[in-house]
Order: structure tokens, then sequence, then C-alpha cells
């Protein structure tokens, strides 16, 4: 059964490219149940999806278990292309996948297209990394013995991702999935599932054969079972929440399937006395208030050195109460809104607790209008280390500030807390700056600078905050077994 939206509120120039239906073996199936997706700027419905429960994703499971052997029997050259075409469909749809992605996730469209853009240049690094799979030749232990390792696919993949970027968290995992011979089975969030569906039409149309590449829609806890649970799954990837992903890993263990996490964060933003202020300014509004602070590596717990603190709390709200809350459709919106009620009485409780520990709200702090999840870009200052802005994963567009005053009281700060994703430091002390980014317990630092993401790095977090990593050569790894050939020749 095929389902293209008609009389879409998504304006689109390829209505197909909004399906109402999961998409399995290489074609669309419905369910009786639906799930209803809402725009988080107005709350109107923008569609619905088939909840094809457990039995969907076992039927999505066998389709890639019998894929698998035609797609890793391809020499790495054909899957290249393969991606390659992929990524060229992409960047030619990126007006219609950005609409849908504003429409479902609530973005502003300047930063939709960024998220296609980036979410396509996984694709086409990893088709280049499909023809770069090496071994190694080992030297033996004994005159008579060669030792080769070669590198082979994990087999078939589950992954689960989360709504906060709804493209880009999906070709991190697909793209180097399918380029290293695995095939997949993508549960994508509830909330975002038409950017994953349109990923899958376009797959299609590049040449992924059928099996290779399923989205598989509805309730997660009853789908997630038959992802984390079944034997012929051999690896499990995941992004989106700490509680969520660990207990999920757990299940996984059952199978010993490998497992690969990308969790939440908690990033400290240091700025010390040398630092170029107006560049750590312009540098954490990009960090902060990008999505409306919903993303991983977003800085939640900003620390300002106590010379420059008053002027930088002053120069900071004068930025932030420019920025524009709206319907990421309209040009002049700069902040999308949350994504649901949730978000919002998280970003309430964060800032109630804050003040309830002494800080004080120099801009914003409430929600910002009567229609949609919209909240005023806030900035707190005197923040107490003990509050919950400080010591959770904020999720909103809540800057709040704390003064110190030597390096390594910030040092013992910035590691109080279980995270290990990404943290940020702005300084022009370059002895500094290798002192304090080897004393950070993070994945990722940035130096003099709010933004770390690219495809050619490796992404990702150290202690709660995950497992693996993505992006880069090392990205490949985590869909590539290795193979050890002991050979005798006496
Ligand atoms: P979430 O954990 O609530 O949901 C993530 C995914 O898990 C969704 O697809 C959801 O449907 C699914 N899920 C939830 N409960 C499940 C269950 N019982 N069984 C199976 N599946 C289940 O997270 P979220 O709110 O969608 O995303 C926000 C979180 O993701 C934040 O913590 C953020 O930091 C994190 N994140 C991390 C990265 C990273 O790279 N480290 C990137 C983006 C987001």
């Amino acid at each position: 059964m095929l389902t293209s939206a008609s009389n879409s509120p998504v304006p689109l120039d390829r209505a197909d490219l909004l399906t109402e239906a999961a998409y399995v073996d290489g074609s669309w199936i419905g369910g009786n149940d639906r799930i209803t997706v809402f725009n988080p700027a107005n709350g109107r419905s923008i569609g619905t999806i088939p909840d094809i429960g457990a039995q969907g994703a076992e039927t999505a499971v066998s389709a890639a278990e019998r894929a698998i052997h035609g797609w890793r029997a391809f020499d790495a050259a054909t899957r290249s292309a393969v991606l390659g075409r992929w990524y060229e469909a992409v960047m030619a749809h990126e007006g219609d996948l950005a609409t849908l992605m504003v429409a479902e996730q609530g973005k502003p469209m300047a930063e939709a297209i960024g998220e296609i853009r980036y979410a396509a240049a996984y694709i086409r690094w990893f088709a280049e990394e499909a023809r770069r799979v090496y071994g190694d030749l080992i030297p033996g232990p004994s005159a008579s013995k060669r030792l080769a390792m070669m590198r082979q696919p994990v087999g078939v993949v589950s992954a689960i991702t989360p709504w906060n970027f709804p493209l880009a968290m999906i070709t991190r995992k697909a793209a180097p999935a399918l380029a290293a011979g695995c095939t997949m089975v993508l549960k994508p969030s509830e909330l975002t599932p038409f950017s994953a569906l349109a990923l899958a039409r376009l797959a299609d149309e590049a040449g992924v054969p059928p099996g290779v590449f399923n989205v598989v829609t509805g309730r997660p806890e009853e789908i997630g079972r038959i992802l984390t649970d079944d034997p012929r799954v051999r690896k499990f990837s995941f992004t989106g929440s700490t509680a969520v992903g660990t207990m999920l890993a757990a299940r996984c263990m059952a199978t010993a399937k490998r497992v690969s996490l990308e969790l939440g964060g908690n990033a400290p933003f240091i700025v010390f006395e040398d630092a170029d202020i107006e560049a750590a300014m312009k540098g954490l509004v990009a960090s902060k208030f990008r999505n409306s602070g919903q993303t991983c590596v977003c800085a939640n717990r900003i620390y300002v050195q106590r010379g420059i603190y008053a002027d930088f709390a002053e120069r900071l709200a004068e930025r932030v109460s420019r920025l524009k809350p709206g319907d990421g459709m309209i040009e002049t919106s700069d902040q999308g809104p949350l994504i649901d009620d949730r978000a919002i009485a998280k970003v309430e409780r964060h800032i109630a607790d804050a003040v309830s520990h002494g800080a004080s709200i120099i801009v914003g702090g409430i929600k910002a209008a009567s229609e949609g999840h919209f909240f005023q870009p806030t900035v707190l200052i005197d923040v107490s280390p003990a509050s919950l802005l400080c010591r959770e994963e904020t999720f909103g567009p809540v800057a709040g500030l704390v003064p110190f005053d030597g390096e390594a009281d910030v040092i013992a700060l910035a590691n109080d807390s279980p995270a290990g994703l990404a943290a940020y430091v702005y300084t022009r002390d370059h002895d500094r700056v290798w002192r304090i980014t080897e004393a950070l317990e993070y994945g990722m630092v940035g130096v003099n600078t709010g933004l770390i993401s690219t495809e050619v790095a490796p992404f990702g977090g150290i202690k709660q905050s995950g497992l693996g990593r993505e992006g880069s050569r090392y990205g490949m790894d985590e869909y590539l077994e290795m193979k050890l050939v002991c050979h005798d020749i006496a």
C-alpha cells in the first residue's frame, strides 16, 4: 500500500516525499493503528504514520537478513556508486526535505537546509570510505605462520534515532552501515518520522536494493523489543537520551550484540579573561541557541571568569534579547519551537530551580506565545553549580552563567558531571589550550569555536554520553568486524 499526502499542510514540490507508510523490503506498508504527527509551531496535524508493531519489525529484520547476502557481495565500488546517487538525490531535494523538517521538527528554514547538507555530507563521505576498508598483514609468530586480518560487515544493523536532528542522526548511521556492506532496520522518532521516510524514498530511487534500508514506524516499546532482542540483528546503534539508550543496550547484551550509543550531554562552555570576547559571545549563541537549545552538544553550563563576568552577561543579554522566536517557515524567525509540552515543562522546572538556588533571570524566562511550544530565549546569571541547570541537560534556549576564579576551579566544575560529550573553551593562551583540553573529560572539545561537528571528524562521547564514534574513517569501524586468518604454510 502506498499513501501519499493529499491536501497536505506541508507545501512540497514533490508531494510524494511526505509518505504516510513504513518502508519494508522495498515496499510501502500500512497498519491498522495510526500515530498522528504534529507541527510543534502550531500544534496542527501534518499527517499520520502506521504502527506496524512487532510483526512489522520482524518482517523488516527478515528482509534485512535476506538482503545482506547480495548487498555485501557487491564490490565496494558498486556500493559506493549507489551511496553516491543517494547523496545526489538528497541534495537535489534539499528544499522539500527542509520544508518537511521544519513542519515536523520546527527548526528555522536556514537551519533545516544546513541539516540536510550536513546529513548528505555523511552519505558522500561514507560513499568514499566504502572503497577504503583495509585489512592488515601481521608478522607471524613462527617462520611458517602467515597472519592476515580482514574486515567484514557486522551484519544486520538495527538503529533508533531521536527527533532533534531528524535526518542527520540517521545518515550518520545508515551511510557507514551500508558502505560497510551491512543492511539496516531503522526506527526514527515517532515525533519526526517523515524526514526518515523521505530519505527511504530517495534511497529507493538511488538504487538501494529492497531490504537493504528499512524504516519501521510505530510505538517505540514494541518495535524496540525486536530491534534489541532479535538474534538475527548483530549490531544496535542508538542516538537519544542516556536513560533510554542504556536500558536498550542492556537488552542487547542477552544476544551479545555490538552496540553504539550517542547519548545526552551537559556541555560546559568556559570563557577565560584573555579570550576574544566577541568571538566567545558569537560561539556561545551558536552553540546554545541553535535548534532552540535542543542539541546534544549544546552549551549547558556557561563558566565565565570573574574579571569579565559582568560585562559578558550584559553583552550576552543584549544579543539574546534580539533573537526572534517564530514559525520556522517565516524568514525572520531565528528560534523555532521546542518539540512538545514536556520540553517546555522541563525548561520551566530548570529555571524555577535555578532561581530557588539564587540565580536571576535577566532576559526571557517564560513561554513565548499562546500557540505552539515556543519559549523565550533566556539568560540567567549567578547560577549555582548545585542547580538542575548545571546538573542535567536542559535541552532548551536557556543560558545560565556561573562565575569562576581560576583554571583548576573551572576544570573541577566542568568535569563534575556523569556526561562527557562536548566541552568548549575560549582563551588566547596556547599553553592553557593544551593543559585544559587534556584535563577535560569529554569526547570532543571546541577551542575558540562553538561548532564542532563535521562528517570528517569522529563525533561521540565518553562516560555516560556514549560508546563509539560517528563520522570520519573511525565511524566505519562501528559496522565492521575483524576476522583473523592464520595460515600455516609448512
Ligand atoms: P529519547 O531517548 O526519548 O528517544 C530517542 C529514540 O528512542 C526515539 O526514536 C524514541 O522513540 C526511542 N525510544 C524511546 N523509548 C523507547 C523504548 N522504550 N524502546 C525503544 N525505543 C524507544 O530521546 P529524544 O528525546 O528523542 O532525544 C533527545 C536526546 O537525544 C537528548 O538526550 C540528546 O542529548 C540526545 N542526542 C544525542 C546525540 C549524540 O550524538 N550524542 C545526538 C542527538 C540527540
